[in-house]
């Protein structure tokens, strides 16, 4: 009787495995998901969806993460291993909708400050992340600048910060780099997934309650 049921239970996990796969495989890297379907441990604060940002405007009408898959994946992976050092990631901004860049562009017409629509960036592609770490109490970590801040303070290879800002942004580089992201080297809040730039730039829009 009990390797009957032995083999039941065998049985009934081995098809929830198998179910649970099949799930994965059936949608493609290149799909648009949202982040939030895929873990919930992940830490909020989507600039553009407040006007605290340096566009000074409220340019998504709400606030949701959605990736490519294989970017949420690579993601996820990333923020477990933060999860095992005491850390966790809090996103700044993920996908962002072409007429939202044409939006910004609008606003601020600077390729210095934003990408310019006409080329569209890894953002438009679905491929890049806006973000910072927080530690277990969800303060976040001394970056040395604010996210967006332009001037050479943001910058991977700025010398002049305490040793604690440079630690922090290492510690992030890192574990981006381990987890199929490449850095950014002029703001250290930006990571793409490694061949982003091979997906096109899109408009798909999420819905807003
Ligand atoms: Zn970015």
């Amino acid at each position: 009787m009990r390797t009957l049921w032995s083999l039941f239970f065998l049985f009934f996990f081995s098809t929830i495995n198998t179910i649970h796969a099949q799930t994965d495989e059936t949608i493609a890297d290149s799909s648009f998901v949202n982040l939030k379907d895929y873990s919930t441990d992940f830490v909020y604060d989507m600039k553009y969806a407040t006007a605290d940002n340096f566009l000074k405007a409220k340019v998504y009408d709400c606030p949701e993460c959605l990736l490519r898959f294989k970017t949420v994946k690579a993601l996820v992976k990333a923020n477990e291993k933060f999860m095992k050092k005491g850390y966790r990631i809090k996103i700044y901004d993920c996908y962002r909708p072409l007429d939202i860049q044409k939006k910004m562009w609008q606003i601020i017409p600077n390729p210095e400050y934003v990408a310019n629509p006409a080329k569209g960036s890894i953002h438009n592609r679905g491929g890049a992340v806006d973000i910072t770490l927080v530690d277990s109490t969800g303060a976040e970590l001394d970056m040395g600048t604010s996210f967006d801040f332009f001037g050479p303070e943001a910058s991977h290879f700025y010398e002049n910060l305490p040793d604690e800002v440079k630690q922090n942004r290492l510690l992030l580089k890192k574990i981006m780099r381990k987890s199929n992201f490449i850095s950014f080297d002029s703001e250290w809040w930006h990571y793409n997934v490694k061949n982003a730039s091979k997906e096109k730039v899109s408009n798909t829009k999420w819905k807003c309650d």
